[in-house]
């Protein structure tokens, strides 16, 4: 390990600390995307200093893009003396609500007892500051480096991230030959490699029934019994044969290593608000479901479709007068990146050289921006690694250890050496 590029970083934890701390104050909460203009900017400027060129992109017409609230983008690259590869750090700068519980102000970029506190302070603001510290050590530290640097800060990732890096994927910037290899710093853990993710299928299944006078419910057909048969079938057949799917992936926590379904919602009949604080006095005509449902490398989309619509054509087939209609709303394909790629043995020989141990690799039970990178740009050379304890994302008082940003600071900088110096030990 090369001890002056650690030292640089040790030398530069205040600089990292009000970094982080700064980041924090742009209450960049999405929906509906406050401050992204100003966060990006910040960022822009701190880099611009370090020589970086930037460019603010935003993303017309992407879902909640206003001028209010413009979703704008931004990406900072340095190119090296010489040709070679590029390798990009990604963090969205999008923060979920504060919600309620908090002991300290979540915007103020409270430091205290070793730690920076704040909304979005592992989710990834950390993340964020820890690789700008990283680059900008190693762009110091090896001043005649070949090959590119890219930081970039996107938002909406929260929602989906459409206005973020999907966005910048379509136009081209998370594709060879402009970027080799993406880091993504999300709070997965200091000594942890997050390869990928499990696949989604976001669907709403309506029943249908027609409409009828309440008081004589047997002239008409309710909607709402037609759900409660589909959601006993669901409850029978479907759920204990999902509890039984195991996968190879790697995913965290236990429980996730597995077929998983929501039901994220259920709403039926004419309406709740006939009359002011009245419900409808009619029989209901149609029922909806939405389901979240999350499966494995070893599934594929169209049998996991196929589960729910047998369920639903036997229903039709059996029970009287049943119809049914399902639309897509989401898919996403799994994702899990090879254990032998580039980008991944570079942080594993960062996290043996800092914690003296091998990287735990693991899958995130949830979606994350390395789909876009992925499908869109046809980059397959990715990963998440990054600060913060991934459990504290989105609670009240979430922080991030000053130590633990420091320490992927420093395997941060080694991947770098093993990628654009080829320094693989
Ligand atoms: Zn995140």
């Amino acid at each position: 390990m090369n001890e002056k590029l650690m030292t640089t970083i040790d030398e530069r934890v205040e600089d990292l600390v009000a970094l982080t701390a700064e980041l924090i104050r742009f209450p960049t909460i999405n929906p509906p995307g406050e401050a992204y203009a100003p966060c990006a900017e910040y960022i822009a400027a701190r880099l611009k200093k370090r020589r970086f060129e930037t460019q603010f992109i935003r993303a017309e017409g992407a879902p909640g893009d206003t001028d209010r609230y413009p979703r704008v983008n931004v990406v900072a690259r340095f190119d090296g003396r010489s040709s070679g590869a590029t390798v990009h750090f990604n963090s969205h700068i999008d923060v979920v609500e504060a919600g309620d519980g908090w002991s300290v102000d979540p915007f103020a970029g409270v430091v205290r007892d070793g730690k920076v506190f704040g909304r979005g302070a592992c989710d990834m603001k950390g993340g964020l500051a820890a690789s700008i510290i990283a680059a900008e050590a190693f762009m110091d530290v090896y001043p005649d480096f070949p090959g590119a640097i890219e930081i970039s800060g996107t938002v909406d990732e929260e929602s989906g991230g459409f206005g973020g890096v999907a966005y910048l994927a379509r136009k081209g910037f998370f594709s060879k030959p402009r970027v080799d290899h993406v880091i993504i710093p999300e709070p997965l853990n200091k000594d942890r490699i997050c390869l990928g993710h499990r696949g989604v299928w976001w669907a709403e299944i309506e029943t249908k029934g027609e409409i009828a006078h309440g008081s004589m419910p047997f002239l008409g057909d309710c909607a709402v019994r037609h759900m409660g048969a589909v959601l006993n079938a669901f409850e029978n057949e479907l759920f204990p044969a999902l509890d039984r799917k195991r996968t190879k992936m790697p995913v965290v926590p236990e429980g996730a290593k597995r077929s998983t379904m929501n039901i994220n919602s259920i709403h039926g009949g004419q309406t709740d608000d006939f009359f002011p604080g009245l419900p409808s006095p009619n029989v209901p005509d149609s029922a909806k479901m939405v389901i979240d449902r999350r499966f494995l490398l070893e599934e594929n989309l169209d049998d996991v479709k196929g589960e729910v619509t047998k369920i639903l054509d036997r229903l039709k087939r059996d029970r009287p007068k049943f119809d049914y209609e399902i639309r897509d709303l989401m898919e996403v394909l799994p994702l899990m990146t090879e254990r032998d790629a580039p980008v991944v043995t570079a942080v594993a020989q960062g996290i043996r050289e800092i914690f003296g141990k091998e990287p735990d690799y693991v899958i995130s039970p949830g979606t994350y921006d390395q789909k876009h990178i992925s499908r869109i740009g046809h980059l397959h050379d990715c990963i998440a690694y990054g600060p913060g304890i991934l459990d504290l994302a989105h609670r009240p008082d979430e922080w991030v250890g000053i130590s633990d940003m420091v320490e992927s600071a420093k395997v941060m900088a080694i991947g770098l050496e093993a990628l654009l110096l080829g320094a693989a030990r």
